[in-house]
């Protein structure tokens, strides 16, 4: 390609709304374009990178045994609301009528027509176990899009989904998938970490997600050194580490706390430490109200929350007429004595002796708390968020703690959706049964923003070989002289004709300028000629390197091809 047919419209200044790295550098190098809230374009070099994302993730599904195939977006209500999930989604689904009133809905993820396609076209049990795919765009209407194509309402995503006759069949179906996911990921480049994952909400028996570490990324991770545990937060077993009680004993006492709000205000009001309280948070949880505890110097996790409460919709906090209501206080002084609703208590509260709550009265608490003696919690489970330094769950050393990007996941969903649509085969004996799913996503177009957020420096993107827009940039310095551009183009057909993605800078520019947009995209190796072409000399230089090597033409050339080869 010559860069001076190329639409490349590279930008010094992004929008105030690029907050992180990787979305600031698409921008700049030109890759996407933001159309509108969540929604965005590639432009030709984007394109490109997102093309060799997806030839990657074919050539390891194929070789998985996994058949592709194609559906489409926009997707008949029927089968959703045949699952349920046409309200579950609720504001995260787009949804549409058509000319005759009919509802659909823009496909957010296709376990139910993948379900109804296999119902429809696969006749006798012989032909499990399957595995089908497709790479395609989904539309979610996210609550908070943000960070370029980390988040965004309309992705593509490659997804796919396993049939088999037996949970022993799952197994294997799940494993291959695993594997290739190992292998592209790999291949793209990331430094990434499988966790397990919570597969309560949707019923499953095992799940795992591909986090790419990243300040950035949204979703926590817990892992440990020692013995390999890495769960999400929401899956991440927390053990219990007591501290030592209050020193007060005796029976419980009202005490009062005026204008006293906050644990930290109480800290200081009561000279106690954080640990000696049990705060009380009040949810909504679908149509009905709950309260939650946890240790004063703990967070709620409200996805085990959700999941031990059993409830559709995600947790959100009581509004605060209804905690008003429920507690008869302002808000900040709930408490489990005399609360009408269900009181889900933390495990690690069971250890605390002597404890400080909120006594439901303005500017009250009680103090000498016991569980048992004083209230009784409608169920004691983990409902808490791990913390980096916790006992590891599977070996009780120190766990650590970071941030991930979600660029994968796997999933054992069962019968989950085969039974709730119907998918069932007649077993050789004649008997009939349902078929077990599991489901594998990956989020391809993500997987760009989280390649470029793992390989950058200050002069802009570096693209893993793999997945580079272009393998390799040759620079004439003086697109005026003419035994350089000569020696450039023959240099450029040379590589393209031993098959390396080669571009070619034949722009009338600086060579500063040629220089730093070839930084800026991120082209894994340039060659620049310049004067020294008259000797047979050019200068090689790997993006990652510090400095540039001289060379004569044949072994940069022959580099070139060593170095592009050797990491595809
Ligand atoms: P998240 O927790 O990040 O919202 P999810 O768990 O809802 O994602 P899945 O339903 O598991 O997502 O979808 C499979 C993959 O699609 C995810 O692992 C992720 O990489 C990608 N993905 C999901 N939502 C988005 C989005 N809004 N923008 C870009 N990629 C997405
Ligand atoms: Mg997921």
């Amino acid at each position: 390609m010559r860069m001076s047919n190329l639409l490349l419209p590279t930008l010094r200044e992004v929008p105030a709304d690029a907050e992180i790295t990787s979305h600031k550098l698409m921008l700049r190098a030109a890759m996407i374009r933001r159309l509108g809230s969540g929604i965005y374009s590639y432009l030709p070099l984007g394109l490109r990178v997102l093309q060799k994302v997806e030839k990657i993730i074919r050539e390891e599904m194929n070789n998985a045994d996994a058949q592709e195939l194609l559906m489409p977006a926009l997707l008949p209500a029927e089968a959703y609301q045949a699952s349920g999930r046409w309200d579950v989604f609720g504001a995260s689904m787009f949804k549409l009528k058509d000319r005759y009133d009919r509802d659909y809905c823009l496909g957010p993820t296709h376990e139910e027509l993948f379900t109804q396609t296999v119902i429809d076209n696969v006749k006798s049990y012989k032909e499990y176990p399957m595995t089908l795919y497709q790479i395609q765009t989904k539309y979610r209407d996210e609550a908070r899009p943000r960070f370029g194509v980390i988040r965004s309402r309309e992705f593509v995503m490659k997804d796919a989904y396993s049939f088999d006759t037996s949970d022993e069949g799952l197994d294997e179906s799940y494993k291959k998938m695993y594997d290739a996911y190992n292998r592209i990921f790999e291949r793209l480049g990331l430094d990434f970490t499988v966790v397990d994952a919570d597969s309560g909400a949707m019923g499953g028996s095992g799940s795992q997600e591909f986090m790419v570490k990243s300040p950035v990324g949204e979703d926590g991770i817990a892992y440990c050194d020692c013995c390999g545990y890495a769960a999400n937060y929401e899956k991440a077993e927390c053990v219990n580490a007591p501290k030592p009680s209050a020193e007060d004993g005796g029976d419980m006492e009202k005490i009062h706390t005026p204008n006293v709000h906050t644990i930290e205000e109480l800290v200081s009001f009561l000279g106690a430490e954080p640990y000696n309280f049990a705060k009380t948070i009040i949810y909504k949880a679908d149509d009905k109200y709950i309260a939650a505890m946890v240790r004063g110097d703990r967070e709620i996790n409200e996805v085990k929350l959700k999941n031990l409460v059993g409830c559709t919709d995600d947790l959100e906090l009581a509004e605060p007429y209804m905690v008003r209501q429920l507690t008869n206080a302002e808000v900040g002084f709930a408490g489990p004595v005399g609360l009408d609703i269900p009181v889900y208590v933390d495990k690690e509260v069971e250890t605390m002796k002597n404890f400080i709550i909120g006594a439901n009265e303005t500017d009250m608490h009680y103090k000498n708390v016991n569980i048992g003696k004083d209230f009784t919690p409608h169920t004691v489970a983990d409902i808490r968020v791990i913390e980096e330094g916790d006992a590891c769950p599977r070996c009780g050393k120190p766990i650590k703690t970071a941030q991930g990007i979600e660029v994968g996941h796997v999933f054992k969903l069962g019968t989950k959706y085969s039974e709730a649509l119907g998918l069932t085969f007649q077993d050789e004996d004649g008997q009939s049964k349902v078929v077990t799913m599991g489901c594998y996503g990956i989020g391809v177009t993500r997987c760009l923003s989280a390649a470029v957020e793992q390989n950058n420096d200050e002069n802009g993107i570096i693209w893993p070989v793999s997945i580079a827009p272009f393998e390799v940039i040759v620079i004439p310095v003086n697109a005026k002289n003419e035994e350089q551009t000569e020696a450039a183009e023959k240099i450029y057909n040379e590589l393209k004709a031993k098959g390396i993605d080669a571009l070619i800078d034949d722009r009338n520019e600086r060579p500063g300028v040629k220089f730093k947009d070839a930084d800026l995209i991120g082209i894994p190796v340039r060659i620049v000629v310049g004067k020294k072409i008259g000797e047979g000399i050019v200068e090689y230089k790997e993006r990652t390197a510090p400095s540039s090597a001289e060379k004569t033409v044949g072994a940069a050339v022959d580099d070139v091809v060593k170095f592009v080869e050797s990491r595809r």
